[in-house]
């Protein structure tokens, strides 16, 4: 038999059979009467998942490049600004804002630290930012932050709040409007089942009349949204990825957010359940606001590249290693999306046998029992 292949990384992840025949249909032209309406839905339910009432603009981009036309809008030279960073997408947005020339100020954090509001209160306190700018789920260390206490701190100076959302809108719940959050980043490849290669960012009027000097066309936010407005595509949308979104979209709003919500954090306590019956020591936060990601600590001894080889060679699964100083320490399984208890129990059963054979003082044959208690367990709201 061909080998059956796993995607659990925590992006990109899984993509429904549904999403993928949409993205396979035959394309259209971008502004074709049949498309116009996919457009509107999808741009209408983007909405209604970032739970606001401005625009979410939409690109052909990764989340990277979303990220990039918040940078490219709101920054101009020489201006101040507050990224808080306790990983790799944290350092990520440091350089991207040092890069369009703002002056900089970074709270850091130690990679897998969560980031306290009344550190981002005081920093504030001592030097004002035009815009603070947060990443929600921190994908490298598996660390889901306080959005809306951080949020609260960054409005109470009256700087801009900008979240990275990219690894965590529609897997934990992302209030744009209820907690002031001015831009919204993320990305199709994530919770939202979809293939890479759509970008968006829901923009609050405060953010669209604070834009900069720094140059920008293909990510000028005024620019696609007038576009937006009558459905005329500022350029050719990927229509087959836009169409695969609207379906996804539509399975997702099916589900309902809320019971999305429930599911990521069943799964996430399935995967430390599983893990700590192994005798594992979580990276992670063992709480369930860890939603997205679980990060594990290799066992002494063990290079976590060969429990990641280990999985791919012998079970066709594909987990992610740590990024950077976390790189062969850890790693980390997705339950991004489109995932249920089997993809957890797969994952650590997976796990379990590729530790034994690597001679780790792992315990045998109770790990999937305790993740699938673990997802029965009633989930507190956080
Ligand atoms: C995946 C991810 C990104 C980057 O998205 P790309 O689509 O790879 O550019 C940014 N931030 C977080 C938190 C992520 O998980």
């Amino acid at each position: 038999m061909a080998t059956k292949r796993y995607l659990f990384t925590p992006g990109p992840t899984p993509v429904p059979p549904e999403v993928l025949a949409a993205v396979g249909a035959p394309v259209v032209h971008h502004r074709a009467p049949e498309f116009l309406p996919v457009y509107e839905r999808v741009l209408d339910r983007l909405r209604e998942v970032c739970r606001t009432e401005s625009d979410v603009l939409l690109f052909g981009a990764s989340g990277t490049g979303a990220f990039e036309s918040a940078v490219a809008n709101l920054v101009s030279p020489g201006e101040r600004h507050l990224v808080v960073s306790a990983g790799s997408f944290g350092d990520r947005w440091v350089a991207m804002t040092t890069a369009f020339g703002a002056d900089v100020d970074v709270l850091r954090y130690a990679w897998g630290e969560t980031p306290d509001p009344d550190d981002l209160r005081a920093r504030l306190g001592e030097r004002e930012a035009k815009a603070v700018w947060f990443v929600q789920s921190e994908t490298s260390t598996g660390v889901v932050s306080n959005v809306p206490a951080l949020a609260a701190a960054a409005k109470e100076s009256g700087a801009l709040v900008v979240v990275d959302a990219v690894s965590s809108l529609g897997a934990v719940p992302c209030e744009t409007d209820a907690w002031g959050l001015d831009v919204v980043v993320s990305g199709s490849q994530k919770a939202l089942m979809s293939p890479p290669g759509l970008g968006l960012v829901a923009v609050s009027e405060t953010a669209l009349s604070a834009t900069g000097s720094s140059p920008r066309f293909y990510f000028d936010w005024e620019r696609t949204r007038k576009a937006q407005q009558t459905l005329d595509a500022p350029v050719t949308l990927p229509v087959s990825l836009v169409s695969g979104l609207d379906v996804a979209l539509d399975l997702l709003l099916e589900e309902g957010l809320e019971a999305a919500f429930d599911r990521h954090t069943r799964l996430g306590r399935a995967a430390r359940a599983g893990v700590k019956a192994l005798g594992l020591e979580l990276f992670s936060p063992d709480e369930d606001r860890s939603a997205v990601v679980t990060a594990v600590r290799a066992p002494a001894g063990v290079d976590s590249g060969d429990v990641i080889r280990g999985v791919r060679d012998r079970f066709g699964i594909t987990i992610a290693n740590g990024q950077g100083e976390l790189k062969g320490k850890i790693f980390r399984l997705g339950h991004i999306g489109w995932f249920d208890v089997f993809d957890i129990t797969t994952q650590i059963g997976a796990v379990e046998l590729v530790l034994a054979d690597l001679g780790a003082d792992v315990e045998r044959g109770v790990a999937v029992t305790a993740a699938l208690e673990g997802f029965s367990a009633e989930p507190s709201r956080t």
